[in-house]
């Protein structure tokens, strides 16, 4: 039959024909045959002879095309197949067959019969051979019927006249394919169709690269079953985690797992991995981004995965190669010593540069000096000093040690260690401080007794090194309620005690006061008076030994209470009989806890007060001091440094304050009045009287120097450079020179930091003892409204109301000295007015917490602002809670102030340097920023706090505030860097 209705016009195909190299199939299909593509025939083979016909008709660009038609609708039982070659199927185990045909509706067909068919049979044989079964003996069974397929769209004769293309498009899947290929075969059973193309295809999942790793072209499974892929890191690229992929039926990959990443020294660019460029550096795999070398590194190579050090800057094994290079620290401050007869305490400051690293640890080497013939010998103290906690690797700023021999010089150099110390070639830097230890005190003591009397002789510490200035003997009897102790002083090692009861017992100790201060009491010893009227010499045999040894111990400053001799005129004194050299003071002090309790005595109660002068001050010959230089101004002339020798002693370094030429006899007394004070007064935390020059002019007073100068000075030049223990110590020191004062009914009025001492060793001493000082003397005291002048700052208000100074206004004034101490010398109630100080106290407003100041500290300083006197503690207790404070420091770690601790984090989004300082209200330092070379927030993030000191940022609040903003400006950055990782 004339084929010309199926096939009416070229026109036809053009419309469906896939152009020529521009077929585009899906990638993740691989074409096994394509009809439309055969150049030749498709040499596909019909029977019988007048079913399927093989027509090539050409498509729009001329080239033939291949298709297949049978229409033999007017005949009945057709029974036409078609079948293709052998298809290899290349190990897919499923295949796609998608047909492209058109069919004629029989109803669209004039004159057709019934048995006209709109449907045909697709079958496959799965072979090896490329010879098929023979379509002639056809059996049906050696074929495989895949479906029946029908229209979704027929065409009608006036649908073609309309050029109106009804193609369908059908696909099917055979699996479970084993053998080399596949035959197709079509039956007609009597439609009117046109094969326009076969296409066979298998589906795979194409090569993908994901998570660095590269998956290879993969045939997807036979069934619906996953194939399970191993992925391959790319180039420079390692595995994290085994890569895997599951490729699906549809040829599409499904559930990656597990990832590679850029080796150190490369990072991931558009998903490769790409070399760091020099500057940069990625360290670990892990790491997302190469990221600039840290300060003090650089790297001059691509694909650096660690930055080299700068000349004279290290990093340690364990350090991040992320962190700065360091070096070591500077040397420690210079260590203030507290030393008695065996132990001493040092203490500094830590390093002005710790290098760039937070693992400073100490090591203190020790060293014992001898002096033979005039030189200096020291040699290591090896095993002999205990070192507590430990000698090397302390990790805070102190250390005891014990076990030292007496009245020997020490040499200790403290040396400053960090994690890179020891990989610098540099000497190191030590910081030395040389300490003798006191004198120790064996007393041993005899007894000889008479009826009134008992004679003590003892054997003091070797006398011929000639530095026991006075033995103290102190006695009392034993079995009376109130104990009144007796003192009695004597430079030699003898006394006969009289005036005692017959036949009662009385309690000895002795102790002796050398250079260094007073020794420990030996032990009690019980003597009874004989009673027989008559002399009783001791058989020596009677002696009674007790050797008392003088425990080692930090505390010998408590224990160096001094108890001596005042003028008897005034507080009982008398003569003792026995020894012309010889004091004796009786003391009616009811239940003393101590011997040794004394009162000081105001030089007013004196008719005389040259006799004051004279009771108090040695008399110092003019021609052994020398004047140095002008250090200060005092209210009555001008302060000097210089030396004084005094015979068969060493030179010392002494101020002289000097009384101006033109002076009033009430001035002159005003002025020595100081001196007659202070003489009365010896302890290490008051400033020590060496003696006066009032016999010849001009007149002075002549005391020890003290190296730093006043307190609030020294403060404000060292702002932030003291640890909360060092400035703790200067505040111990202060509350025990005050405790000692109190304890002598000595009422200050004018304690304040500026009356303060600082000597070289940091130890503070209270000065400022004129009796004029607190009326005329003080720049800071005002004029009150009944006309005395009173420093209001440091003035407790019923001090300022009534006058009511006391030692408990003492203490008031004690709680300023520590806020100032605390805040480095700033002024208490900044620029308030007098008159505003006081009506904000009157009205409950107390100081706040300086900077940094622990809570337990403000504490303090609240209790010692309590309104009412008889609530704030007393010095005794406030030493006790600065000892208690010292040992366990951990105490001090919550701040009163914790917005200091948190700085405001930087504004979100500064994108400069100069918008960052300016978020945390630092932008007084843009210049030397900018100066400095710090251009970009990437710039500053490894900005230590030395850097910053260089930079001229020198206020600890400010460098503080920098330090922790940065410290939020890296986890800021940190953080995008995880969420870099992340994504
Ligand atoms: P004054 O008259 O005691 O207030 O002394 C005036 C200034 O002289 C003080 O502020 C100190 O700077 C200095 N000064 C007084 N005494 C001493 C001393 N013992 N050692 C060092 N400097 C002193």
């Amino acid at each position: 039959m004339a084929l010309y209705w199926i096939y009416p016009s070229i026109f036809i195909l053009y419309a469906f024909r896939p152009c020529q190299g521009l077929r585009n199939y899906p990638d993740n299909e691989v074409t096994l045959l394509d009809s439309v593509s055969a150049l030749g025939d498709l040499g596909w083979e019909a029977y019988p002879a007048e079913g399927w016909e093989e027509i090539s008709v050409m498509d729009e660009r001329n080239t033939p095309m291949r298709t297949y038609q049978v229409c033999n609708v007017m005949e009945a039982s057709q029974n036409n197949w078609l079948r293709t070659g052998l298809i290899p199927r290349h190990g897919a185990q499923r295949i796609y067959v998608e047909i492209k045909f058109t069919l004629r509706d029989c109803n669209s067909l004039p004159g057709v019969p019934g048995t006209c068919k709109e449907t045909f049979n697709v079958y496959y044989h799965e072979s090896n051979s490329d010879t098929p079964p023979p379509l002639r003996h056809l059996r049906e069974s050696q074929y495989i019927k895949i479906d029946t397929i029908a229209a979704d769209e027929s065409f009608t004769q006036t649908d073609v006249g309309d050029r109106v293309m009804k193609l369908n498009t059908e696909v099917r899947d055979i699996g479970g394919l084993t053998k080399r290929g596949v035959y197709l075969a079509f039956q007609d059973l009597g439609a009117c169709i046109a094969l326009v193309s076969v296409r066979v295809f298998y589906k795979r999942c194409p090569l993908a690269v994901l998570n660095l790793a590269r998956f290879a072209d993969t045939v997807t499974g036979g069934d619906s079953a996953l194939v399970e892929v191993r992925g391959t890191c790319l180039e420079d690229a390692e595995e994290l985690e085994p890569t895997r992929m599951f490729c699906s039926a549809d040829g599409g990959w499904l559930v990656p797992i597990g990832r590679c990443v850029c080796r150190p020294g490369f990072e991931e660019v558009d998903g490769r991995c790409q070399p760091c460029r020099s500057g940069f550096y990625k360290a670990s795999a892990m790491d997302a981004y190469c990221v600039k070398c840290p300060p003090h590194s650089y790297s001059h190579q691509d694909k650096a995965s660690e930055c080299v050090c700068e000349r004279g800057f290290y990093r340690a094994e364990t350090d991040p190669r992320s962190m700065a290079c360091t070096r070591p620290p500077s040397a420690p401050g210079t260590p203030i010593s507290t030393s008695n007869e065996t132990a001493v305490t040092l203490e500094w400051s830590p390093p002005r540069d710790s290098g760039g690293r937070g693992d400073v640890t100490y090591s203190v080497h020790c060293r014992k000096c001898s002096s033979e013939s005039g030189v200096e010998r020291c040699t290591p103290c090896g095993g002999s000093a205990h070192f507590s906690p430990r000698q090397f690797g302390l990790p805070l700023p102190r250390v005891l040690v014990t076990e030292l021999l007496t009245r020997t010089t020490y040499s200790f150099s403290v040396e400053a260690l960090n994690g890179v110390s020891h990989l610098s070639p540099s000497p190191r830097t030590l910081t030395t401080v040389n300490v003798t230890t006191s004198q120790a005190v064996s007393v041993v003591l005899k007894e000889r007794r008479s009826k009134d009397s008992i004679t003590l002789a003892w054997h003091g510490p070797d006398s011929s090194e000639g530095n026991v200035l006075e033995y103290e003997v102190t006695y009392y009897e034993k079995n009376q309620q109130d104990q009144n102790y007796t003192v009695l002083k004597t430079k030699a090692n003898v006394m006969t005690v009289d005036g005692l009861k017959p036949g009662t017992t009385y309690v000895f100790r002795v102790r002796a006061r050398t250079e260094g201060g007073h020794g420990n009491y030996g032990g009690e010893i019980e003597l009874e008076t004989s009673h027989e009227d008559m002399l009783a010499v001791g058989d020596p045999n009677q002696f009674t030994i007790l050797l008392a040894s003088v425990a080692g111990g930090i505390v010998l400053l408590v224990l160096l209470v001094a108890c001596f001799v005042v003028s008897g005129r005034h507080c009982g004194y008398i003569k003792a009989k026995q020894d012309p050299e010889e004091e004796k003071m009786q003391f009616q002090h009811g239940r003393v806890s101590l011997p040794g309790s004394r009162t000081y005595i105001h030089p007013h109660t004196y008719e005389d007060p040259n006799q004051a002068v004279r009771d108090f001050a040695q008399e110092i010959d003019v021609s052994n001091i020398r004047i140095e230089r002008v250090i200060g101004a005092g209210e009555f002339g001008e302060v000097c440094s210089g030396r004084l020798r005094l015979p068969s002693k060493r030179e010392i370094h002494v101020a002289i304050k000097s009384l101006k030429a033109g002076y009033t006899e009430q001035q002159r007394r005003d002025f020595l009045s100081e001196a007659s004070i202070m003489g009365q007064f010896e302890h290490p935390n008051i400033i020590r009287l060496e003696g006066v020059v009032t016999r010849c002019k001009p007149v002075m007073i002549i005391t020890e120097y003290m190296e730093n100068g006043s307190l609030d000075t020294f403060l404000k030049k060292h702002d932030g450079q003291f640890t909360v223990l060092q400035l703790l110590g200067m505040l111990r020191g202060i509350s025990a020179g005050m405790q000692y004062l109190s304890e002598m009914n000595y009422v200050h009025r004018d304690l304040a930091a500026r009356n303060i001492l600082v000597n070289s060793n940091l130890v503070s001493k209270v000065s400022d003892f004129g009796l004029s000082r607190v009326l005329e003397d003080d720049p800071d005291a005002a004029y009150t409204t009944r006309g005395g002048k009173i420093p209001i700052r440091w003035t407790a208000p019923e001090a300022i109301a009534y006058r009511k100074f006391t030692s408990a206004s003492d203490i008031w004034s004690y709680g300023i000295v520590m806020w100032e101490v605390i805040s480095y010398g700033e002024r208490p109630y900044w620029e308030m007015s007098n008159q505003d100080v006081i009506k904000a106290i009157d009205e409950g407003y107390r100081l706040p917490a300086p900077m940094d100041c622990p809570v337990v500290m403000h504490q303090l300083m609240l209790d010692c602002w309590e309104k009412n006197r008889s609530d704030r503690p007393k010095f005794g207790q406030i030493m006790a809670t600065l000892d208690r404070l010292i040992r366990s420091p951990s105490c001090l770690k919550p701040l009163a102030n914790s917005s200091w601790e948190e700085p405001p984090s930087p504004e979100a989004g500064v994108s400069t340097v100069e918008d960052w300082l300016e978020s945390i209200k630092m932008s007084q330092y843009k210049e030397q920023f900018s100066g400095a070379g710090y251009v970009t927030l990437d710039s500053v993030l490894y900005v230590s706090a030395s850097d910053l000191g260089k930079l001229g940022v020198s206020l600890a609040g400010h460098q503080k505030k920098i330090l922790t903003s940065i410290q939020s400006l890296q986890d800021q950055q940190h953080q995008q860097q995880q969420t870099h990782v992340q994504v």
